[in-house]
C-alpha cells in the first residue's frame, strides 16, 4: 500500500465487529484542479475514494465522519435488511475506482433504509457517485447521478435549510450548473441569473463569476 495511505481501526456500531478502513494522509491531498460543479482532482490519491466506511462482517456502510451516528431502530433494520444477506467483503487497503463506486452504492443503500438521513446528505452522495463515474469515464451513469443530485438539491432549496458547508448563492449556482450538465439549458439560465442577482451575491464574487461564465456557455450552446 502507498505510504500516502494509512489504516484506522473502527468498531462497527451495528454488529460490534472490529475492522480497519483506509484514509489518505491530509499532507498528501494536494489539489490538481476543479470542475465547474466542484469535482476535485488530486495529484496523488483521491480522498473521496475513502470517505465511505463499510463493515466487513455485516455490510453496514456510512460516511467516515458519521459512521458512529446511528439509532437503535436503524441498527435493528440494517441487521435484518443488510446483515442477513451480506457476504463478507473487505473494502480496506487501496481502493480501485470500482471499489470506491461500490462502497458509495452501499452507503446509498443503507441511507435509504435508515430514518433521518437528510436530503442534503443524499444530494452529496449522488454528487460523489456522479464524479466517480466521470473519473471512470462512464458518461451515462455520471449523467444519471447528476440528475438525482439535481432533484435532491432542488428539495434542499425548497426546504430553505442549507447543507453543511454550503450557502444559498452556491446552492443556486450548483442547481444551475447541474441543469446545464443534464441538458436543461433554459432552467440553467434561470438559476444562473438568480445566483447573479441574489441579495448575498456580493459576498460570493467567485461563485457569481462562475455563474456568468457558465451562463455564457449555455448561450453558446454547450
Ligand atoms: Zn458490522
Amino acid at each position: 500500500m502507498s505510504d500516502a495511505l494509512f489504516q484506522v481501526k473502527l468498531k462497527c456500531p451495528v454488529c460490534g465487529e472490529s475492522f480497519s478502513t483506509t484514509r489518505v494522509r491530509s499532507s498528501r491531498c494536494a489539489v490538481d484542479r476543479r470542475d465547474s460543479d466542484f469535482c476535485v482532482y488530486y495529484k496523488e490519491h483521491n480522498p473521496i475514494f475513502y470517505e465511505p466506511v463499510v463493515c466487513v462482517r455485516c455490510g453496514y456502510a456510512a460516511m467516515y465522519s458519521s459512521f458512529d451516528e446511528i439509532s437503535k431502530e436503524d441498527i435493528r433494520d440494517l441487521l435484518v435488511n443488510i446483515g442477513a444477506k451480506w457476504s463478507p467483503r473487505d473494502f480496506g487497503g487501496e481502493r480501485s475506482i470500482q471499489e470506491a463506486l461500490d462502497s458509495y452504492k452501499l452507503v446509498l443503500l443503507c441511507s435509504q433504509l435508515r430514518k433521518g438521513v437528510t436530503v442534503g446528505e443524499f444530494a452529496a452522495l449522488c454528487m460523489r457517485l456522479a464524479w466517480l463515474n466521470r473519473i471512470k469515464g462512464n458518461r451515462e451513469e455520471e449523467k444519471r447521478f447528476l440528475g438525482y443530485a439535481l432533484e435532491h438539491y432542488m428539495s434542499v432549496y425548497d426546504t430553505g435549510i442549507m447543507p453543511e458547508n454550503m450557502d444559498e448563492v452556491t446552492l443556486i449556482y450548483l442547481i444551475g450548473e447541474l441543469n446545464r450538465r443534464v441538458g436543461n439549458g433554459r432552467e440553467a439560465v434561470e438559476w444562473f441569473s438568480r445566483a447573479v442577482s441574489h441579495q448575498m451575491s456580493k459576498k460570493k464574487p467567485l461563485i457569481v463569476k462562475m455563474a456568468r461564465e457558465q451562463w455564457s456557455l449555455v448561450r453558446n450552446g454547450s
